[in-house]
């Protein structure tokens, strides 16, 4: 095994991709001192070339460390590997079927040990810590390359601190705080954390992670592996998704290194997607520019690609011109509906980023781009499991059924399930305006669900659609399989013993919220009072009063969560509500509503009703 190569015949050297000065790596490891740009790595071909044995390159399976020759690193006793890379490429027969291509195919990177693409920069990037002698790393990230750097500094034994903006995906936090990392949230973006972690890690002496050389120089496995993947041939067509610009940039640095070496000889096009709400890259690129346009606050869905300074913007705008490639932008509901897609036809579940080059394939699809017969590359970056609340924006959540074969029964008869197959692309679309008459709803759930309820059912659910209109919201789509779901699910409450019929909540700013409540019990009629500290509260607490009275059943509510749903047009409040009983029976229940006390009291009834039922039977 090789070992450490001496500083006279240094294989490469690190210099500035914008003003071409050579920088030692004793002065940066990230950007050029002179200018700011970004710093690229130069190698000597000739030496590689006598570094390696092609045989053994040809036979020997792909994976992240098998191309360890051709990164920067003088010190192969330090590497630090969680065997990265050696992802499948699939070809996609559903979706090529759909789209008519012969040769679509789909590099898989959320099969990563962390589950996306960053684990084979940090590969390259925390051996590199190590052998600079890094006391401590630091980063920022939009919370993929945290969890990565964070798993591979915990075992090499370096602290890591991370700056992340406030509302990362809780996947990604819950594996970084995992692998013991410091995380810090920043009331901020992703370039505010940016610049943060530069000052600090100057300031502390920190090894700063990142969109750097190192990390670009270790992505361009990527690139390696498609060309070995496809027996060693060069796709057409590259689609990858764009943050910083670093992978795809390394991506096209791959392919060019094997032209380089005369594995291939030809060079793909490269096609970069990014989302509407940050299009830093694609933008430029549609104006035939090589400089990258700042998004000041980017707004998108795609959180791994929120990046509004992107570090590598002119690096892979270079070669996206030298490739003869173009950018594409997307909206986040077509992310969205190809991570569906995506996930239905090939198997494959990807967190929003992740599903851009699918959303994109499909809009050039669209517009007669590709050949049947050309070869397409789609980048998977990530893993769904990552951000899963994502998907959830789009999917109404499962029905809950008492444990017998009755509830099943009457699963498959209604054909819940139809409600929730509806397709996503509509779910957006505005139904009704004003409130509908009977049959129109009937038609309406016929139509898009091919459900036949009863008039009886039909009823509540105007009932729910009047509530919605006339807090002056449109009733989209997706409203719509909420309330129909909310009102089919319920009918699987025996008894309703509980009614609440009637409601006020007092909110003040100085005193207690006060809450009174009318409602039926088995029939007679009861009301009740109460003051809390908020107006949740305080519904809350009359309610349980209610029942409290009551020779019903011992109801304690464990938990409860409330979150705003913007699947629709406007936001509505979906409560979610735990109640147990003496017997320790459980039910987990939820209703959703444009006002949060109206939700609250459904989720109650519904709640306690169905725990009756339960504690009863
Ligand atoms: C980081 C990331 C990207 C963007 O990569 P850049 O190198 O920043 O362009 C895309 N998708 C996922 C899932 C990511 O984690
Ligand atoms: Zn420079």
């Amino acid at each position: 095994m090789p070992s450490k190569t001496s500083k006279t015949d240094a294989l490469y050297h690190l210099e500035c991709f914008d003003c071409k000065r050579v920088t030692k790596e004793s002065e940066s490891v990230t950007s050029c001192t002179k200018c700011g740009g970004p710093l690229v790595a130069k190698y000597d071909f000739a030496k590689i070339k006598s570094r390696i044995n092609l045989y053994d390159i040809e036979h020997t399976p792909i994976t992240g460390v098998k191309y360890l020759n051709f990164y920067p690193i003088n010190d192969f006793e330090k590497v630090i590997s969680l065997r990265e890379g050696g992802t499948p490429l699939i070809r996609a027969r559903n979706l090529g079927k759909k789209y008519k291509l012969n040769k679509l195919y789909l590099k898989n990177e959320g099969a990563n040990p962390t589950g996306v693409f960053k684990d084979r920069g940090t590969l390259v990037e925390v051996t590199k810590a190590v052998e600079l002698g890094a006391k401590a790393i630091c980063l920022a990230s939009t919370g993929n390359m945290a969890a990565s750097v964070a798993a591979y500094s915990s075992i090499a034994g370096i602290p890591c601190y991370v700056l992340v903006p406030e509302g990362t995906p809780i996947g990604k936090l819950a594996q970084t705080l995992s692998y013991h990392a410091r995380i810090i949230q920043v009331r901020g973006t992703y370039s505010d954390c940016a610049k943060l972690a530069e000052v600090m890690a100057k300031k502390h002496g920190f090894y700063l992670a990142g969109d750097y050389v190192f990390r670009r120089e270790g992505q361009k496995s990527q690139g390696y592996e498609i060309v070995e993947q496809l027996f060693w041939k060069s796709p057409d067509y590259v689609v990858v998704p764009v943050g910083c610009g670093t992978n795809s940039a390394a991506i096209w640095q791959g392919f060019v290194d094997f032209k380089e070496l005369g594995l291939i000889n030809k060079l793909p096009k490269m096609i970069v997607v990014q989302p509407e709400g940050c299009n830093t890259v694609v933008d430029a690129a549609k104006h035939k520019k090589l400089k990258y346009k700042i998004v000041d606050k980017p707004i998108s869905i795609c959180s791994a690609v929120a990046a509004g300074t992107p570090l590598d913007g002119h690096i892979i705008l270079k070669a996206v011109k030298d490739s003869g490639g173009f950018g594409v932008e997307v909206t986040d509901t077509e992310a969205l509906i190809a991570q569906q897609s995506m996930a239905k036809n090939e198997g494959i579940f990807a967190e929003p980023s992740g599903a851009l080059p699918m959303a994109a394939i499909k809009k050039l699809h669209e517009k007669k781009f590709f050949k049947p017969d050309d070869v397409i590359i789609a980048v998977i970056t990530g893993n769904g499991l990552k951000d899963p609340v994502s998907a959830t924006k789009i999917l109404p959540s499962p029905p809950s059924i008492e444990p017998n074969i009755e509830e099943i029964d009457s699963y498959l008869k209604n054909k819940i399930y139809n409600i929730r197959g509806a397709s996503a692309d509509a779910a957006k679309k505005s139904l009704f305006k004003s409130k509908p008459t009977i049959n129109k709803i009937k038609r309406v759930i016929e139509k898009d669900f091919d459900l036949k309820l009863n008039t009886k059912v039909v009823q509540k659910i105007q009932r729910e659609l009047e509530e919605f209109i006339s807090k002056g919201k449109n009733v989209t789509r997706y409203d719509f399989q909420n309330i129909v779901e909310d009102v089919v699910n319920a009918f699987t409450v025996k008894k309703k013993i509980l009614e609440i019929t009637d409601f006020k909540v007092a909110v003040s700013k100085k005193e207690p919220n006060r809450a009174e409540v009318e409602a039926s019990y088995d029939g007679k009629i009861l009301s009740s009072k109460a003051a809390g500290v908020g107006a949740f509260d305080a519904i809350m607490k009359a309610m349980q009063k209610i029942i409290r009275g009551q020779k019903g059943i011992k109801v304690t509510l464990q938990d409860f969560n409330v979150e705003i749903d913007e699947g629709g047009t406007d936001a509505v409040v979906k409560v979610t509500i735990v109640f147990t009983d003496e017997k320790s029976n459980k039910v987990v229940v939820s209703a959703t509503s444009p006002d949060l006390i109206v939700a609250s009291v459904n989720a109650f009834e519904k709640g306690y009703n169905l725990l009756w039922w339960k504690n009863k039977s």
